[in-house]
């Protein structure tokens, strides 16, 4: 299939990117690179430098390549932020996806892989949490994932929209080549932290050992990267126009924030420092999923399970990438090929179509 990947430069998109490239489909990777990493982009793919916003754009290049399927990966993350600042999550998240929409519709495109969350979940009725348990997101970042899938919903309904709803619980890893993994800046996740004290000699902070959990820490689920790229491809090839899934992707076995650093030291061999903190606000105590759902419908497996795979893949990324990504000192023709001529243009053709 001719795929469009909205944040195909950025951590999740990036290992998606690959994943479809190695089971035979072809990619467009449409990224504005506020986050991203245009040395994340696989160079089988041809690349978009653009926001999700530009309904013309889109509607363009969507007929310039064929597309007949979009994952939309572009998204703001950080849940902190979106408190603070939550006009830029119900614009750059909630609005700019239904622009996405608009151009899919324009072009009657009806293949959509929406990246969502546990966090549309909020503090969870019980554990393992199922799909079609409440929606009560408590935070900005939450809600305006939750009303994407709203949209979908809706679009479904009125316009045949087919779509496969992804909740990732917690993702980490990086591809076992450590040629691509995690680089956020600032970072806030886990592992990375962990990992960066790790190499740094510096302490890790927890944040909270005082939650109703096994050891006071909070509980969540970690999947490697990889088996959440894999599961969008397996939603993808089984998506139909006029239907809509979803699915949790999870591990159904939860971690504390110890025992994470434990397995960071493990697999380092190094002694973590760690500090103990007040909570985070808007942490809840403990986030498991049930993935029978993806396991059952769509045959989902993961190739790495265990927790010390999942950290030796970091680490490697890590130690190899100690700056993270690096920019390329030669500027990548991918940039010129937006440049708005129409050479350039069918030079991104050629490119994608290896032509
Ligand atoms: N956490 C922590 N110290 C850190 C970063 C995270 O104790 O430096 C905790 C955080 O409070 C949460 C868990 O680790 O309970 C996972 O956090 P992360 O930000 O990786 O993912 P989230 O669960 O928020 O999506």
């Amino acid at each position: 299939m001719k795929v469009l990947v909205t944040g195909g430069a950025g951590y999740i998109g990036s290992h998606a990117v690959r994943e479809l490239l190695d089971s035979g489909h072809q990619v467009v990777v449409l990224d504005n690179l506020s986050k991203g990493h245009e040395e994340a982009i696989d160079k089988r793919a041809a690349f978009v430098l653009a926001s999700t916003e530009d309904v013309d754009l889109i509607v363009n290049k969507i007929k310039l390549h064929g597309i007949e399927a979009v994952m939309h990966f572009a998204a703001d993350i950080e849940v902190g932020e979106s408190v603070t600042d939550p006009f830029k999550y119900y614009q750059n998240n909630f609005s700019n996806a239904v622009s996405l929409l608009e151009a899919l519709n324009i072009c009657g495109v009806k293949k959509f892989v929406f990246s969502s969350t546990a966090a549309v979940y909020g503090n969870p009725e019980r554990t393992p949490i199922l799909e079609s348990d409440l929606r009560n997101p408590i935070n900005p970042y939450g809600r305006s994932k939750m009303m994407v899938e709203m949209a979908l919903e809706d679009a479904c309904k009125a316009y045949g929209m087919g779509y496969t709803i992804l909740r990732y619980f917690n993702v980490a890893g990086a591809s076992p080549d450590a040629t691509i993994g995690e680089d956020h800046q600032p970072e806030s996740h886990l592992i990375p932290k962990i990992l960066m004290a790790a190499r740094e000699g510096t302490a890790v902070k927890i944040f909270g050992t005082d939650y109703p959990t096994s050891d006071g820490t909070c509980v969540r689920d970690y999947v490697h990267v990889m088996d959440l790229a894999r599961a969008h491809v397996l939603a993808l090839e089984n998506l139909s126009p006029g239907k809509g899934e979803v699915f949790n992707l999870g591990s159904e076995s939860g971690f504390s924030v110890r025992e994470v650093i434990s397995a960071c030291e493990r697999v380092t061999g190094r002694k973590i420092t760690v500090e103990e903190g007040p909570r985070r606000a808007g942490d809840p105590a403990t986030l498991v999923a049930s993935s029978k759902k993806i396991r059952e419908q769509l045959g989902w497996e993961r190739k790495y399970p265990d927790m010390e795979t999942i950290v030796a893949h970091a680490w490697n990324w890590h130690t190899s990438h100690p700056e993270g990504y690096v920019k390329e000192t030669e500027k990548s023709h991918f940039i010129l090929t937006e440049m708005a001529s129409e050479e350039y243009r069918m030079a991104e053709t050629y490119r994608y179509f290896g032509e």
